[in-house]
């Protein structure tokens, strides 16, 4: 049953044809079948589960279930769980257990939602691959020799293979959408501040947002609506942002309203063939570094997608072509530039004095520090602590994280002109599918590039979606549809359009 829409598993649920027990069970069972190969999960909370499931049955039962009343789920990593183990992919909390809920999470218990573990994800939510995580590298269930993305890359293989149908996940530069995409499953990250960040692991603070998982647009929308609201604890999360993201039926009624929206793509960041023209197998586009190497069946699918918003179901399309949009060849640098300085100055709580790991042996309180946090992180966290420290000090700061700052201005200017001309911008995710566990040619600079298309959308602090489009030897690929600020429902919508025509998003790996 876990493996139906959510629609479906209500309608289940309300009818008694299965019981919250039931799923949490099926949805255990999973876990337990393919988790030792996939690595998705961290932690499994079975006896937390049970008793979500017995109490979320016995709301059923009374009539006072909310809509994600019984549905099996599992959080990132990177929310605090009260009295569940949370380790945000590292050793430094490798034992941490919070006395406390992420708001997000009180949220979605209150909903009746009933979480059955935590994912694996890259160590503190930095990186794009997964392999960075103290619990080892989860795998991409569509091939075991791939990664899932990340850094949310377990909450997505955890859903695309069929072990929960929802799951939350934090996007800071892409860790959303780029593992929804190389899953083969849909994931939106809201505009920031419509989820709390209270009790979420920070690592960029004025860029992480967290986000949903799910099979399709329309099961993302529900969860979505489950986390989204103020919540006074964070001083960021906004009040007028909309807390419900309905699936407008009108939107797919006979009047084809898709011929209302504006769908744009950026010149230089989506190349354009013409369905059906065969392609090179890399197509370099864009001569300003970085430029850009895509798969020629990349280009193809993305193709073939906008034949299908645009000619199929009738949106409008147009290419964007706005003063200054050079500013995006800096997006990668300005993100990480300032965050690396934020993750910086965040990570310093983790001094061995409160909690998380303490070395076992020092002589004075200086290497008590030293210790602790030389052996808490691993080798990417400690690459970015002494980034962020360099750009921040004096000296430097004006030089690099003020000049990031002023970058990021220009592109949330440069976005609020676009949005003046198009509704949503459609954009790849990634330049190709999922690649190799431990690729050996791959540095860390090279990684941080294949973030392009994905950490303007951060830095401006837009609503995106990215859902399921095609596959190319056996891999999922990804479209990403950006939208302007509190445009999740558009997004959400338009996306649901596209499911309703296709059927990308039904296909499930193998077992
Ligand atoms: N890959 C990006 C990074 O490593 C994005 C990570 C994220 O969104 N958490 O910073």
């Amino acid at each position: 049953m876990i493996d139906s829409s959510l629609k479906e598993i209500a309608a289940a649920l309300r009818a008694k044809k299965v019981s919250a027990v039931e799923l949490a069970t099926e949805s255990l069972a999973r876990i337990d079948a393919g988790n030792g190969r996939i690595n998705a999960f961290v932690t499994v909370d079975r006896e937390g589960a049970l008793a979500a499931a017995r109490a979320a049955d016995a709301r059923l039962a009374a009539g006072t279930a909310a809509p994600l009343t019984g549905i099996p789920m599992a959080h990132k990593d990177v929310f605090c769980t009260e009295g569940v183990l949370t380790t945000c992919g590292s050793k430094m909390l490798a034992n941490f257990i919070p006395p406390y809920d992420a708001h997000v999470v009180s949220l979605l218990k209150q909903a009746g939602a009933v979480m059955v573990g935590k994912t694996n994800m890259d160590e503190f939510a930095m990186g794009s691959s997964n392999e960075n995580s103290h619990f080892g590298p989860t795998r991409n269930p569509w091939n075991t020799d791939k990664v899932p993305g990340g850094s949310s890359g377990g909450s997505a293989a955890a859903v695309a293979a069929r072990m929960v149908p929802i799951a939350t996940g934090t996007d800071t530069g892409g860790s959303i959408r780029q593992p929804a995409a190389l899953c083969g499953i849909t994931g939106i990250k809201p505009t920031y501040g419509v989820v709390s960040r209270y009790g979420m692991i920070a690592y960029a603070s004025s860029l992480d947002q967290g986000g949903a998982f799910g099979y399709s647009a329309e099961d993302c929308a529900l969860l979505l609506s489950g986390m989204a609201g103020h919540d006074p604890r964070d001083s960021t999360s906004l009040e007028r942002a909309p807390s419900t993201y309905t699936i407008n039926q009108s939107l797919t009624g006979p009047n084809d309203p898709l011929s209302q929206c504006r769908i744009g793509s950026l010149d230089g960041w989506l190349p354009l063939s013409g369905s059906g023209i065969s392609l090179p197998e890399t197509v370099r586009i864009g001569s300003n570094f970085p430029s850009i190497e895509f798969e020629g069946r990349i280009i193809n699918i993305l193709n073939d997608a906008i034949g299908i918003y645009c000619r199929k179901l009738g949106a409008r399309y147009q290419s964007i072509n706005t003063p200054g949009q050079d500013v995006l060849k800096h997006a990668v640098s300005a993100y990480y530039t300032i965050a690396c300085a934020e993750a910086s100055s965040n990570l310093s709580r983790f001094d061995g004095v409160r909690y998380g790991h303490r070395a076992s042996s020092y002589t004075d309180l200086e290497e008590m520090y030293n210790r602790s946090r030389s052996e808490g992180f691993g080798e990417e966290v400690k690459r970015r602590i002494m980034t962020g420290t360099y750009v921040l000090s004096h000296g430097y700061y004006n030089a690099y994280y003020i000049k990031a700052q002023k970058i990021r201005r220009l592109i949330a200017n440069l976005f609020k002109e676009i949005f003046k001309t198009v509704d949503i911008i459609i954009a790849p995710v990634t330049m190709g599918p999922a690649f190799d566990i431990n690729s050996s040619d791959r540095n860390p600079i090279q990684s941080y590039q294949e973030d392009l298309f994905t950490v303007a959308v951060n830095l401006a602090g837009l609503p995106a979606l990215s859902h399921p489009i095609g596959y190319t030897n056996g891999l999922p690929v990804g479209l990403q549809l950006i939208g302007n600020y509190f445009d999740e429902a558009r997004l959400l919508n338009v996306a649901h359009q596209f499911q309703q025509a296709t059927d990308w998003h039904t296909r499930r790996p193998a077992n």
